[in-house]
């Protein structure tokens, strides 16, 4: 029977606590909150997408970072036996639209609650508003943690202290520091599934939120990103599905050459589209930004205008058709230029962490610290959204509480 040492109880940590008391270790949970699962708990918007109920081939088309390395995890411990699990504690799940899995009670709390309830069976010792300050480590092998409250000592630790987003909730990247300090590299911190910050944003939108447009990201012609989904048109830039997703794929990228082209009109082709609006200018009257009522809301005809260089109060019936070219050339392909990232505080997860060719991929033991494991954010992995990052945490949760 080994003594180990999990620091943090969200989900990573909860579950690599209960495999290992499962499997007859002595586990102690560190936590520094005064209670478990505080991001947790905000998830989802407070319904907790849990997993994706889909092959471990899908989960891992959805990861953006690593998905190599967290290929083993995902198929120890896949979205089919997180369900089994979960369902095993009593916990009723259902899934949406997307595959997405919630607790058919829609209360992220009740995930947490079966879990507080298995770690409670399970004796495995709790300790809240303990905060881990140091890994006490000696001749390459991990003997203890320091503690605001003391040392403990143990035989492993489960390094499941998170990302660096959200950190009223806890994340506040302590587990970086701790990997840094004893040789592990970290690969540079950035927020992903966030909003994208703009210079010319389309101001006054009020968050409005475009159904069925298409985002698209280029780096010079290179393509990175493009889908056609529900776009929110933020004061500073846009967020909301598609422009959260097409973060995670630009966070890295040096932002000076890359272009966001929002096509408001994807079902038509720029033909269907003149065709459309030279006959909507023939059988109407009045100003352009009046009549274009009948194809765009309001919030963007006026941008929409100004950027294609027509006179918002120009009468129809005057309009030219080069001017109709530019106007459907901008509908086709509004440029925005992207200049950052909302605040990494603000983003559903870190990207960048614990350098993974630094941990051994199967068991998630450090190759550098013998009996160091790490599990979840705090691992240089990030997905996007579905369910598929609390995935990771539980699959990489998993693997760590049979290793360590
Ligand atoms: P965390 O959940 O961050 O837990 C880390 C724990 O470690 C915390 O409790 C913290 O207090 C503790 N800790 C940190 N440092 C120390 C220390 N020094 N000593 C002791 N304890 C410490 N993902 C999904 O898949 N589906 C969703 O629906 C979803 N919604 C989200 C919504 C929001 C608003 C946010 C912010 C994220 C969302 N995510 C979602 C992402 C998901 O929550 C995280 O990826 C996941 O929680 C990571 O789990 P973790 O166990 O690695 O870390």
């Amino acid at each position: 029977m080994k003594k180990i040492i999990v620091i943090g109880g969200g989900p990573a940590g909860m579950i690599s606590a209960i495999i290992s008391a499962r499997n007859g270790n002595t586990v102690i949970i560190l936590e520094k909150n005064e209670k478990l699962g505080k991001k947790l708990y905000i998830t989802g918007k407070g319904r907790c997408n849990l997993t994706n109920n889909s092959t471990v081939d899908e989960v891992l088309d959805n990861v953006i970072t690593n998905s190599n390395f967290v290929k083993p995890a995902i198929e120890k411990f896949p979205p089919a036996d997180v369900i089994s699990f979960f369902e095993e504690l009593g916990l009723s799940l259902k899934t949406e639209r997307g595959k997405r899995v919630f607790p058919s009670s829609d209360k992220a709390s009740d995930v947490t609650k079966v879990l507080e309830k298995e770690l409670k069976n399970l004796k495995i010792n709790v300790k809240f508003n303990t905060n881990v300050t140091d890994l006490i480590i000696k001749d390459k092998k991990i003997v203890g943690v320091a503690t605001n409250k003391g040392d403990f000592n143990c035989d492993s630790v489960v390094i499941a202290t998170g990302g660096i987003s959200y950190p009223t909730t806890g994340s506040t990247g302590d587990g970086y520091v701790f990997a840094k300090k004893c040789g592990h590299k970290i690969k540079d911190v950035v927020p992903a599934l966030n909003g994208i910050v703009c210079k010319y944003p389309i101001k006054n939108a009020n968050n409005l939120t475009l159904k069925n447009v298409t985002l698209t990201a280029k780096k010079s012609d290179r393509l990175l990103y493009t889908e056609q989904g529900e776009l929110m048109l933020t004061d500073y830039g846009i967020s909301g599905p598609i422009g959260i997703t097409c973060s995670s794929y630009i966070n890295r990228q040096d932002l000076l050459n890359v272009k966001l082209y929002v096509d408001f009109k994807p079902a038509l082709s720029n033909e269907k589209l003149f065709t459309r609006i030279s006959t909507d200018f023939e059988q109407n009257y009045g100003f352009i930004k009046d009549v274009l009522r009948k194809l765009l809301p309001k919030e963007v005809i006026l941008p929409i205008l100004q950027k294609a260089g027509i006179y918002t109060n120009k009468d129809v019936k005057q309009v030219t058709k080069q001017e109709i070219i530019k106007l459907v050339d901008n509908l086709k392909g509004y440029v925005l230029l992207p200049t950052g990232l909302r605040d990494i505080k603000e983003a559903i997860v870190t990207a960048g962490g614990v350098d993974v060719s630094n941990i051994n991929r199967d068991t998630l033991e450090s190759k550098i610290i013998k009996g160091l494991f790490f599990a979840g954010e705090v691992l240089d992995i990030d997905a996007l959204t579905g369910g598929f990052n609390i995935q990771i945490a539980l699959s990489t949760g998993y693997v760590a509480g049979c290793n360590a």
